[in-house]
């Protein structure tokens, strides 16, 4: 008997707000973006492996991981 186990990673588009870019500097719209990787078995997402947050700038493309204290800062 053999599993086919396998990770899938999903994007979530979460919100966008209005801030200056860390790459470009540029006051432009920031897409907050959250990344689930799950583990699948014979294709069904069973768990949730890892869970992080993107924030991606739509001037330069450039994406940076935000840290737990950014996220609850944008909660505001
Ligand atoms: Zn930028």
């Amino acid at each position: 008997m053999f599993f086919l186990f396998g990770l899938t990673t999903r994007e979530h588009l979460q919100s966008t707000r209005s801030a200056s870019c860390r790459y470009c500097g540029v006051f432009a719209p920031q897409q907050l973006i959250q990344r689930r990787t799950k583990l699948s078995v014979f294709f069904i997402p069973l768990l949730t492996v890892k869970k992080t947050r993107l924030q991606a700038c739509t001037n330069c493309g450039g994406t940076s991981r935000l840290s737990g204290m950014e996220e609850r800062s944008l909660a505001h």
